[in-house]
């Protein structure tokens, strides 16, 4: 079956003439899916019923089922668990702010990567998303809330840059003026460090804001949080970084979730404010979401305010992210892991 809400317009255009219809039902088609967000054919009221038949029989417009819908009485953050139509789960959340609506996508089921402090990668990674069910987590919150989606932030489960090809189409789609529209300046992707893929991504030259999920200042300590560090260095990435600012021109973000007594001593904030010196950067603070498969314990709040002024003492940016929706499993992959009971 032919996934068609991942075509690019121009392969749709291709493919409608390839099943003898006319082009320009391409558009109207994928306004239908991309702007209007139907979820299936049948509602793409323009079309003709001959047309509808033959998209129906060869193609599948993938449109994700919500199993379970979760709203924190604290914050009105709401968790999304969807199920794909090969029944694997994943999940994705709508976080409100001041300026506007954000949503969090998943880019794959589960996660290879191994981060120690991590619910996703537990079992491993089951398979990428492809880029329509990256686009249809942010479509279908998008009609079940009633509200529009302002920004997305790809740092729900999976590790976006181990799903490259997938990540850009999705990218490009989300973008286009026949969809949703949404500017490439309000979505952040997020990685762990795959220091070719950031390369990759530079030379695409898109205006998405690239966040590094950091942790730590030095190999050493990286390593016993990240297994991706024992491939790269935290060197290597920051060389890397430097080649994005200077092809994209954008602010790169990094984070760092703070574990009590692990990363977030003095001598931890002084080697973070020595590396990032002179980086066009923005470090992102995250009191670490503790979850039972692992030790680690959040921060206390004065070593957060502490380790915080720190880095602005060091002319090193720096915000703590506002912990939302605590009540609901919030962090990376704990809803999917509570729903399949392990
Ligand atoms: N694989 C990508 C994106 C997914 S994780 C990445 O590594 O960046 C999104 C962010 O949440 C990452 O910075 C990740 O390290 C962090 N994270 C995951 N689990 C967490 C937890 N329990 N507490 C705090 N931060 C966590």
């Amino acid at each position: 079956m032919i996934d068609i809400k991942s075509m690019y317009i121009e392969e749709l255009e291709q493919f409608i003439v390839s099943i003898g219809e006319k082009k320009f039902h391409a558009i109207q088609l994928y306004k239908w899916m991309h702007q209007k967000l139907v979820p299936s054919f049948s509602e793409c009221s323009d079309l003709s019923k001959n047309l509808k038949q033959k998209l129906s029989e060869q193609c599948r417009m993938i449109t994700l089922e919500p199993v379970k819908v979760l709203k924190s009485i604290i914050d009105g953050t709401e968790k999304y668990l969807f199920r794909l139509h090969d029944n694997n789960l994943i999940e994705s959340v709508l976080m409100r702010y001041h300026h506007g609506n954000s949503v969090c996508i998943s880019s794959q089921v589960g996660c290879k990567m191994g981060c120690r402090f991590c619910a996703s990668t537990i079992d491993g990674c089951v398979r990428n998303l492809s880029a329509s069910e990256m686009l249809d987590q942010i479509y279908r919150i998008q009609q079940l809330s009633g509200e529009r989606v302002d920004n997305i932030v790809v740092m729900g489960s999976g590790e976006p840059l181990d799903n490259y090809d997938n990540l850009i189409r999705f990218l490009k789609l989300i973008n286009s003026e026949y969809g949703l529209h949404i500017s490439a300046r309000n979505i952040t992707v997020s990685t762990c460090g795959l220091v070719p893929e950031i390369y990759q991504l530079a030379k695409e030259q898109l205006q998405i804001t690239l966040a590094i999920s950091l942790h730590a200042p030095n190999d050493c300590l990286r390593r016993t949080m990240m297994p991706i560090a024992n491939k790269y260095s935290v060197k290597e990435i920051i060389k890397a970084c430097h080649y994005y600012i200077k092809e994209t021109n954008r602010r790169i973000t990094f984070e760092y979730s703070l574990v009590k007594g692990v990363n977030d001593t003095r001598v931890c904030a002084d080697e973070l404010v020595r590396l990032l010196s002179g980086i066009n950067c923005h470090v992102n603070l995250i009191p670490v979401n503790p979850i039972k498969e692992n030790d680690y314990k959040q921060s206390d709040k004065k070593a957060v305010e502490a380790f915080k002024k720190q880095l602005e003492n060091g002319k090193i940016n720096a915000t703590i992210r506002r912990e939302l929706g605590r009540d609901i499993d919030g962090s990376c992959g704990q809803l999917r892991r509570s729903y399949i009971g392990q």
